[in-house]
């Protein structure tokens, strides 16, 4: 027989988890426990020097479970899990996507460089961007989604191209779902990198992955995610996760190490559960999206859709040949924009009734919010004009019900406009 490679979704149920350590318990228990007891003095030894990353791991060699701040069963199986996914060599998990966000921030970028983003971007992310690492010397400077690699590079020449030490990417946009080239990103990072000073290219990848959009195959070299969205898929968890080559990986473990921001045990097991059913969540979610967006289309109190599978009908558009090359879905997150403005909107936010207002998404329950003044309520007027977040948007996370009942609810609550 040929050598076979099961898919991620056949693995979630038991890669990296061995029962006859666990007293033969199908499942991986919670390891609610602070330390763990070392066989010998030397091991201890060993498994600090990796830990602190004061030497490399010898080939074959095994890090030991020291202390649940450093590295823990639960989180060392999830780690595995998910780095399947994106085929990426390692992973590292948080307690928040913010965590994640943060700890590759500090990493990677050292006072006096410049972390180029691209706009929208995550608002907690442009917060810490423009006023935490402000704080240590670290300028951050954007681009527009849709800004070619020529005005990219002109904003890079204008900050000092020596400086630039970080290209941060979120594609598709919040909430517009435009699309960032990701392989066009990572040239520009690899142009611009030097002997003695790496340009990464980090994408947060949550709003399509890891099913949908696998950044390290065009070139990233760290994926970020909140895992209170699509991986922990039912609105219960906050955590976050990077992935990406073992040796960057192992240099944010040491960092997480000592701001102590690893996700807990019962975290861990938490989104174990849910990576067993993160592609059939993940599907059916983009299916439902899939209906609503073709609903939203032919309404007419309806102005315009924002769905990546709407563009389709646009294949002469540099947004289709982007989607075509890094896109393997549509995915579940679908905005639009009702006739009329604010007072339009908040009656139709208001009517819902299956569907509920609140922000975050990719949970399994359909989510609709109001991004001008809700998630993207900080960024300044002339910035939401010029990206298309306009006071008419609403954000729609379609969840896993029946999507004649979510269009029935957007249906009823379109009367109300
Ligand atoms: C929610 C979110 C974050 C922040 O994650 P938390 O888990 O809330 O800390 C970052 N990026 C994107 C795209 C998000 O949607």
């Amino acid at each position: 027989m040929q050598p076979h490679e099961y898919a991620p979704e056949s693995l979630m149920m038991s890669y990296g988890y061995k029962p006859e350590l666990s007293e033969g318990a199908i499942k991986c228990p919670i390891f609610q426990t602070s330390t763990f007891v070392f066989k010998t003095a030397e091991d201890g030894k060993a498994f600090f020097e990796i830990a602190y990353g004061k030497r490399q791991k010898q080939a074959g060699e095994e890090p030991g479970l020291i202390y649940s701040r450093i590295n823990n069963p639960d989180l060392e199986i999830l780690e595995d899990r998910l780095a399947l996914w994106d085929r990426a060599e390692k992973a590292a998990v948080f307690e928040s996507g913010m965590s994640a966000i943060s700890t590759v921030l500090m990493e990677f970028l050292t006072p006096g460089q410049v972390v180029l983003y691209s706009t929208p971007v995550y608002g907690g992310t442009h917060h810490f961007m423009n006023h935490v690492l402000q704080k240590f010397g670290i300028t951050a400077v954007s681009f527009d989604v849709g800004a070619s690699d020529a005005e990219i590079e002109t904003i890079i020449q204008a900050n000092g191209p020596g400086r630039l030490g970080m290209i941060y990417i979120e594609t598709p946009a919040n909430p517009t779902n435009a699309l960032i080239d990701m392989a066009m990103c990572a040239r520009i990072a690899q142009r611009h990198s030097t002997d003695g000073r790496r340009v990464v290219t980090a994408v947060d990848n949550t709003y399509m992955g890891p099913l949908w959009q696998h950044p390290l195959a065009h070139g990233a070299d760290l994926v970020i995610y909140s895992a209170t969205k699509y991986i922990g898929g039912h609105s219960d968890v906050i955590a976050g996760a990077v992935l990406g080559h073992a040796a960057d990986i192992q240099k944010i473990k040491v960092l997480r190490t000592f701001l102590g921001n690893m996700c807990s045990p019962h975290t861990g097991w938490l989104l174990l559960r849910s990576l067993e059913t993160l592609k059939v969540r993940m599907e059916q979610q983009q299916a439902n999206a899939v209906q609503v967006a073709a609903f939203l289309q032919s309404h007419p109190k309806v102005e315009k859709v924002y769905y990546l599978g709407l563009l389709d009908a646009e294949k002469d558009t540099a947004q289709y040949a982007i989607y075509k090359s890094q896109c393997l879905g549509s995915g579940a997150m679908v905005s639009f924009d009702v006739k009329g403005g604010e007072a339009e909107a908040f009656r139709f936010l208001n009517h819902l009734r299956l569907t509920k207002l609140a922000v975050s998404l990719g949970g399994t329950e359909s989510l609709a919010e109001h991004p001008a003044t809700m998630t993207h309520t900080d960024i300044p007027d002339a910035e939401k004009d010029r990206i298309g977040i306009s006071e008419k948007l609403i954000r729609l996370s379609v969840g896993i019900e029946h999507y004649n009942d979510i269009i029935h609810d957007v249906q009823q609550a379109l009367e109300y406009v």
